[in-house]
C-alpha cells in the first residue's frame, strides 16, 4: 500500500451497536475521496464487543488499522494516540458515532486543497441532543472564550483536518490535561472553518455523562486561561476594602453615638463568608495544582496495547508507550521529555 495521503482518527468506545454502520459510510467515503486514505480507530478501552468488529474491518480491507489501547483513557488521550500514529499528510479527527457525517470530510479537504492547514467544522445546528446539553455547550463555549489566553473558536469539537506540518507541531504539546480543540487553535498557522449539521447519535448514548463533562470544561478553562488564579487576588483585594470601609463605618458610628447593641449574627456571617470564600480558593489552588503534579510525574499519556494493520510512523513517540506488531523490534517509548 502507497503512503495514505489522508488519516481519519476515529476514537471507539464501547460503540459496537454503530461499528457496522460506520464501517459502511466510510467505506463509500473512501471510495468518493481521490487521494489515498487511512482509517485510524483508535479502541479507548471498550468492554463491549467493539474490538473484535474494529479487528475484522481491519482483517476485510487494510487501509482500516487499529490502535488497541491498554485502557479507557478517554476521548483525547485516544484522538492524541491516533494522531501519533497517523502517517498522512493531512489528518481528520471525527467522532465514530456519525454525529460529525463523514460526509463532511469532503468539505474539509476541499478547503485543504486550498491551502488552508487546519479546518475547523463548527456546528450550524445540533440534532438529537438534550436542550441541556445543546445549552451548556452554548454558554460554555462562550464563557471559556472570553477566558481565555487564545482564540478558541466556539461550536467546534474535535472534528476538523489537520496537515502534517500543523500535526508535528501539535504532537510536540505533550501536556498531561489535555483539551486538543484549544490546542489546535493556540497553533496558529492558517486555520479555517467549514459549517454543518451535527447529526444524531447513530446508536447508543454519549459516552459523555455529566461528571466527565464537567471535569472537561474544568481542563479547558484552567488550561487555558490564568483568570482564576487571578480571581483571588482580585476577590481578596474586595475584601480588604470592604473591611477597611466597615471599620471606618464602626467609628463613624462610635463617633456620632449611634453604636448600640453589638450584633453577633454580622460577625458570625461575616466569618463563614469569608471562610467560604477561601476554601473556595484553596480548591482554585488545588486544580491547578493537581495538573502540575501531573505533568511534573511525566507518566505516559497513554499506553497501546497492540496495533493491527500496518503502521510506518513509528518513529518516536515522545510521552507514551506503544508496542510494536507482532516480529518487530523492542517496544517504542521516548520518555525523554
Ligand atoms: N470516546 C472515547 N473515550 C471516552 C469517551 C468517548 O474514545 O472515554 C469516543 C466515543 O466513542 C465517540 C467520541 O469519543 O466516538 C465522542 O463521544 P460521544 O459521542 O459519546 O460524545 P458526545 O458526542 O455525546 O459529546
Ligand atoms: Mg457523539
Amino acid at each position: 500500500m502507497t503512503a495514505p495521503t489522508l488519516s481519519l482518527v476515529i476514537p471507539i468506545y464501547n460503540e459496537a451497536e454503530t461499528i457496522p454502520e460506520l464501517g459502511r459510510r466510510l467505506k463509500a467515503l473512501l471510495k468518493r475521496l481521490k487521494e489515498p486514505t487511512e482509517v485510524i480507530l483508535v479502541n479507548d478501552g471498550s468492554h463491549d464487543d467493539s474490538l473484535p468488529l474494529l479487528v475484522d474491518l481491519n482483517r476485510r480491507d487494510p487501509r482500516f488499522k487499529v490502535v488497541n489501547l491498554s485502557r479507557n483513557f478517554g476521548h483525547q488521550l485516544a484522538i492524541t494516540a491516533g494522531m501519533d500514529l497517523a502517517s498522512g499528510e493531512a489528518v481528520i479527527v471525527m467522532d465514530a458515532d456519525l454525529q460529525d457525517p463523514p460526509e463532511v470530510v469532503t468539505q474539509l479537504v476541499r478547503r485543504w486543497r486550498e491551502g488552508y492547514q487546519i479546518v475547523h467544522a463548527v456546528r450550524r445546528e445540533r440534532r438529537g441532543e438534550t436542550w441541556f446539553k445543546r445549552w451548556t455547550a452554548h454558554l460554555f463555549y462562550r464563557f471559556l472564550q472570553s477566558m481565555a489566553n487564545v482564540d478558541l473558536i466556539a461550536d467546534a469539537g474535535d472534528f476538523r483536518l489537520i496537515d502534517r506540518q500543523a500535526l508535528e507541531a501539535l504532537r510536540s504539546l505533550r501536556e498531561s490535561n489535555r483539551y486538543v480543540r484549544g490546542m489546535v487553535s493556540w497553533l496558529g498557522f492558517r486555520q479555517t472553518t467549514v459549517e454543518y449539521v451535527r447529526e444524531e447519535r447513530f446508536a447508543g448514548t454519549t459516552k459523555y455523562p455529566l461528571r466527565k463533562m464537567l471535569r472537561f470544561a474544568t481542563d479547558a478553562l484552567i488550561s487555558f486561561s490564568n483568570v482564576p488564579l487571578r480571581f483571588a487576588l482580585n476577590i481578596g483585594f474586595v475584601f480588604a476594602a470592604l473591611s477597611f470601609l466597615g471599620g471606618l463605618l464602626a467609628i463613624g458610628l462610635k463617633l456620632a453615638g449611634a453604636f448600640t447593641i453589638p450584633g453577633w449574627v454580622s460577625i458570625v456571617v461575616g466569618v463563614t463568608f469569608v471562610g467560604g470564600v477561601q476554601l473556595f480558593i484553596l480548591g482554585v489552588m488545588g486544580e491547578y495544582l493537581g495538573r502540575i503534579y501531573e505533568q511534573v510525574k511525566a507518566r505516559p499519556l497513554y499506553i497501546v496495547s497492540d496495533l493491527h494493520g500496518s503502521f510506518d510512523t513509528l518513529l518516536s513517540v515522545p510521552r507514551a508507550v506503544v508496542t510494536p506488531p507482532a516480529g518487530a523490534p523492542a517496544p517504542i517509548h521516548d520518555r525523554a521529555r
